[in-house]
C-alpha cells in the first residue's frame, strides 16, 4: 500500500482490462520515473480520445462524427450486415477488403462470469436495426472463443422468425482466441466461406 495520489494511480491503472494490481504498480513506477513531457502526452491523448472519440449512432463503431466512414459511405452495401463484438473486430474485418457491407458493434460478448448477458450488449439496437427489412443476411462474426460462440448462439435463437439469412464465419479460425488475431488471408477465406447458422 502507497500513500496518497501514488496510490491512487496503481488504483486507477488496476481497474483497467488486463492489468492487475502487479502490472498497475510496474506501471505507476514507470509514470513516475518517466520524463515530465512524455506523462503529459499521455494524459492528454487520453484525455483528446475521452472528448473527440464517439460512437457511431447506426453501427456503435468509433468514430469522431455522428455517423462513422463506414456507415457514411454510400458504396457499402445495406443489405449486409455483420454483429462483430468489438471495434477491433471491425478494424480486422476491414483489413481483410473481403466485406462491403456494414456492421453492428454489440459492445462485448455475452459472459455469465462477468456478468455480462445480452442486455448488456446492443442487442436491443441490433432488432431495431432489422425491423425495416432492409438487411436480408446478417453475418455473426462473433470471436471463436466460449463467450462468442455463447452470443452467436444466443443470436441465433433471436433471429430465428425474421426473414433474414444468418450465417457464421467458416472454421478454420484459431479456435479459444480473438478475431483479431486472426491474419488477413485466414479471416477473409472464413468470411467468404460463411455457412448458414440456422
Ligand atoms: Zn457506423
Amino acid at each position: 500500500m502507497y500513500e496518497g495520489v501514488v496510490q491512487d494511480l496503481i488504483d486507477e491503472l488496476g481497474r483497467l482490462p488486463g492489468v492487475g494490481p502487479k502490472g498497475a504498480q510496474r506501471i505507476a513506477f514507470h509514470l513516475l520515473q518517466a520524463e515530465e513531457p512524455d506523462v503529459r502526452r499521455l494524459a492528454e491523448v487520453l484525455i483528446e480520445v475521452k472528448a473527440r472519440v464517439k460512437f457511431c449512432s447506426i453501427c456503435f463503431n468509433v468514430s469522431e462524427a455522428d455517423l462513422c466512414r463506414i456507415c457514411s459511405d454510400p458504396r457499402r452495401d445495406l443489405t449486409v450486415l455483420c454483429v462483430v463484438e468489438e471495434y477491433k473486430d471491425v478494424v480486422a474485418i476491414e483489413r481483410t477488403r473481403e466485406f462491403k457491407g456494414r456492421y453492428h458493434v454489440l459492445g462485448g460478448a455475452i459472459s455469465p462470469i462477468d456478468g455480462i448477458g445480452p442486455e448488456q450488449l446492443r442487442v436491443r439496437e441490433l432488432m431495431m436495426r432489422l425491423s425495416d427489412g432492409t438487411v436480408t443476411e446478417l453475418i455473426l462474426a462473433t470471436d471463436p472463443n466460449l463467450e462468442g460462440e455463447a452470443t452467436a448462439t444466443y443470436l441465433t435463437r433471436m433471429l430465428k422468425d425474421l426473414d433474414l439469412t444468418v450465417t457464421r464465419l467458416a472454421s478454420g479460425l484459431p479456435v479459444g482466441g480473438d478475431l483479431e488475431y486472426a491474419d488477413e488471408v485466414t479471416l477473409g477465406r472464413a468470411l467468404a466461406g460463411r455457412r448458414s447458422a440456422q
